[in-house]
Parts: structure tokens; sequence; C-alpha cells
């Protein structure tokens, strides 16, 4: 008799595995479908404070310690580094959650993946879903599966987890796939540097973000990962990407000119040049589209989407790994009820809270982007600020760049408000902590290890 699972998952990066782990410990039978082996390099490296409570939960933690590099804060600098700011979690948050992570991707996903089975879960890599049927309420799911060998296989779930990334298995395949219409589409080049001279700031764990304004809208990320590796990153709205594929490939052929415009913008920075010197690629550069983009359909009597399929956001403020995995881990517990007393309640929550976070941090997104936003390298600690009352805009937008966005949504939708437009700013001068004068700026401090 063919077996039928409690729960299948597409997809075992940070939001399949983190689904699979709470839904084997929930004491249901789950199977993990994943096209690619791991270790699989993947985009999105750097990770937000408020992750550190999940990789508790899940039992990664001393994984995470042993592995990855500590991220203090965020630093942000014009492009020519003569005006930056650092934001240090530690100032709003006490307690060793202060202290993010900075991981390779291909060691973090697997340290998930494989903390997955630990809990139980079957996995199955090499395995890629071509096909699902859902039929009607009471019906099981049918899975739909090629493996690399070339089997062609069918599994039978009570519930399927779209957790398939920017794939976005169920969003294509129910046709239901919206973009965020507020944010432009963007086009990410990157790659990973060795010999790097890390300046202070790198040093001691900040990811560096480089605005890049004008017709470019965009940025520079520089991540601090182990082993004498930086990851570089350029990310640029699509239009401009597009007017420069027209010069460059003329000079450099069709395949080459992103590595071409890649150097290229690299080279209109300063401050990055500093740092990259005589620093190498280990690897040609890697293209990723960033557009934005959520499904209308989020969930169904038995299935529902998480993670990046869900939904995505231009990726400025590092928060896809933290929404995937918080997401799961809320969805997980809707599942749980839906399959032991078909109560659906704490799932449609779990979505609802999604959703107000999701609008938060779209607010913070356009408002980067915005021209007569003040920029964020321009904002910097004057010493009057009381954090502990978290009164200040100021402290709200070092909570936000932490991943505080489910709370108070009103509240920060507010406090984003308050860099939007000059008006604003001069009136909540005090409360953003916007200085006229130039200020001598402190890196981060790494609190002791913890
Ligand atoms: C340019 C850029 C920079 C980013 N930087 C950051 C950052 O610094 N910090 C951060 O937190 N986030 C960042 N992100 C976002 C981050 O990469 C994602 O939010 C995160 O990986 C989402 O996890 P996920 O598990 O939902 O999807 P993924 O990590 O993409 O995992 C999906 C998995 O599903 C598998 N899969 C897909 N289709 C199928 C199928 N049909 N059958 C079987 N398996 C399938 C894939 O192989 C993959 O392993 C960035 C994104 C971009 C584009």
């Amino acid at each position: 008799m063919k077996e039928v699972y409690d729960v299948i998952i597409i997809g075992g990066g940070p939001t399949g595995s983190t689904l699979a782990t709470f839904l084997s410990r929930a004491g249901h039978r789950v199977l993990v479908l994943e096209k690619e082996k791991f270790p699989r390099e993947h985009i999105g490296e750097s990770m937000l404070p408020f992750c550190y409570d999940i990789f508790e939960e899940l039992g990664v933690l001393d994984g995470m310690k042993a592995n990855f590099t500590r991220k203090p804060g965020v630093t942000f600098a014009n492009i020519d580094g003569s005006r930056s700011s650092h934001w240090c979690f530690s100032r709003v948050i006490n307690g060793p959650q202060s202290l993010s992570f900075h991981a390779r991707r291909s060691e973090f996903d697997e340290l998930l993946l494989n903390n997955s089975r630990k809990a139980g879960a079957e996995v199955r890599e090499e395995m890629q879903v071509t096909k699902v049927e859902l039929g009607q309420p009471g019906d099981n799911a049918m899975v739909y599966v090629q493996s690399r060998q070339g089997e062609a296989l069918t599994f039978e779930g009570r519930f399927l987890l779209d957790a398939s990334g920017q794939d976005c298995f169920m969003p294509r395949m129910l046709r239901n796939q919206k973009p965020f219409s507020r944010l432009n589409i963007r086009l990410a080049l990157s790659s990973h540097w060795k010999n790097a001279r890390l300046d202070e700031t790198l040093s001691n764990g900040n990811i560096r973000i480089v605005h890049i304004g004008g017709e470019k809208l965009g940025w520079i990320w520089m991540i601090p990962l182990k082993d004498d590796r930086l990851s570089v990153g350029l990310a640029l709205n699509m239009n401009y990407a597009q007017e420069q594929r027209k010069i460059l490939s003329k000079e450099h052929g069709a395949r080459e000119w992103q590595q071409a415009l890649y150097l290229q913008e690299l080279n209109t920075s300063p401050l990055v040049m500093s740092i990259l010197g005589e620093a190498e690629m280990y690897w040609d550069v890697v293209s990723n589209g960033d557009y934005s983009y959520y499904a209308e359909q989020k969930y169904g009597h038995n299935f529902a989407i998480v993670g990046d399929s869900a939904a995505f956001l231009d990726p400025i403020f590092s928060s896809g790994i933290y929404l995937g995995m918080v997401a799961a881990k809320m969805v997980a517990e809707g599942v749980d009820k839906i399959l032991r007393g078909n109560d659906y309640s704490a799932v449609e929550k779990a979505y609802a809270d999604m959703d107000g976070g999701y609008k938060v941090i779209e607010e913070l997104i356009c408002t980067f982007y915005e021209p007569n936003s003040i920029a964020l390298s321009d904002l910097q600690d004057n010493g009057n600020f009381s954090y502990d009352k978290f009164e200040s805009a100021y402290s709200i937008l070092h909570l936000l760049l932490a991943g505080d966005f489910f709370k108070e949504p009103e509240r920060y939708l507010r406090a984003i408000n308050t860099l939007r437009s000059q008006e604003m700013i001069d009136k909540y001068k005090s409360l953003t902590g916007h200085l006229d004068a130039k200020m001598e700026q402190k890196v981060c401090l790494m609190p002791e290890m913890q």
C-alpha cells in the first residue's frame, strides 16, 4: 500500500528545513523534496539578530557560533565613504541576541537541513517537483517528482508546503503572482573575494552598505565571511543595467557584460576599491534578479506557500532569511492545528501578521530609494538618546534593522515616515538623530562573544 505523508515540503532552503524541523518535532511524518544536492551555493548571507531565538529553538545555535562570522551591526556609507553611520544592535537589544551572524549559505543551509533530518524529517535531495494536484477539499495532495537519475516518482501528502524560494513553484502553477508595484526591478551581481583589506568596520563584523544614487538607484554590499572571504554584491536598477548591457556587450561579449558591469560599478566607489585593492575573485560574477513579488493566494485547504516563494522584497535590509524562518515557525504551528483538528485559525493569523510585517519593510525600502529621503548614512547618534525607552524614531530604526517587523506596525510606519521629506526631517530632527554637523564615527563594538 502506498504511504501517505502528513506533510510534503518542496525545497530544503532555510524556510523548508525550518518547517520540516518544527513539524517533525510535533510528531508529523514529513518529507522534504529538494532538487539540488547540498551543499550548494546560494545568495543571501547576512542575518538579522531576530533570527537568534529561532536558531536557539531549532537547536543550531552552537553550530552557528562554531562556524560563522558574528555581526554586531550595519554600516551605511555614501559612495566615496565621506559619510557613514554605524547602527549597532546592542544599542537596542540586551543580551546575546544583539550579536547576529553572517554565513556562507552552502554551509548554513546544510546545517539547517541536517538538523531537520535529526528531528525526524525524511529529506530526499536531487528530487525536483514537477507537478502537483491539490484535488478538492478533503483530498490529499499528489506530488510528482523527477529525480536527477531520471526516475519519475509520485508522493501523496495530507498537506503540501511550498518553500521553493524564487522558483515560486505554486504561485506559478496557480498563476497568482503579483508585483509590489512601488518597488523597482533590480539586477544583483555578486562574487566572493580573497585577500581584501578589511577596514575596522568589516573586521569588526558589520555588513557595509554603500548607497549608489541617481538613475542607478542601487547599492553595494560587503559581507565579511570566514576564511578570508568577503562577499561583495551590487544591486542596480534594471533599466540602468539594460542600458549598460547594450554598451558593454559590444566590447565584452554577450556573456561577459555582467562581469564588466560589476567591476565598472565597484570601481566608481573609492571606498570599495580601498578595500578590494589587490583582492581577487573566487569565482566569476553570479547574477540574480531581485524582482519584488507576492502570491495573491498563500494558502488553501491542503497547501500553504512560505518564504521567498510566498513573497520577496528587495534585499537591501537583509530580511529574507528571517522572514522565511519566522513564517515557517508560525505556519508550522498552524499546520499542526489543521492536521490535528481542521482548525485554520492559526494559519490565518500567521499570514495576517506576515502581511503587516511586509508592509513595514516595503515602506522602509521605498524610503531608502526615495531621492528626497534622508540617507541612512547621514543619521547618527549624537549621544543624547535613551535607547532603553525606545522612544525615538532613531531607536525604532535600529530595531527595524534588527528585524523587529511585527510588533507595532503603525508606530513603526510613522517612524519611517520621519525620514521621507525635508519637512518631516526638519520637524523631527530631534527624533531621528539627524545631525547637520559631521561627527566622529565609532564602529560597533563587538560585545563579548556570547
Ligand atoms: C541579491 C540578493 C541578496 C540577498 N541578501 C540577503 C541577505 O543578506 N540576508 C537575507 O536574510 N536574505 C537575503 N536575500 C534573500 C534570501 O536569499 C532569501 O530570502 C532566502 O534564501 C529564502 O529562503 P527560502 O528557503 O524561502 O528559499 P531558498 O533559500 O531559495 O530555498 C529554496 C529551495 O527550494 C529548492 N527548489 C526550488 N524549486 C524546487 C522544486 N521544484 N523541487 C524541489 N526543490 C526545489 C531550491 O533548490 C532551494 O534549495 C537576498 C536575496 C537576493 C536576491
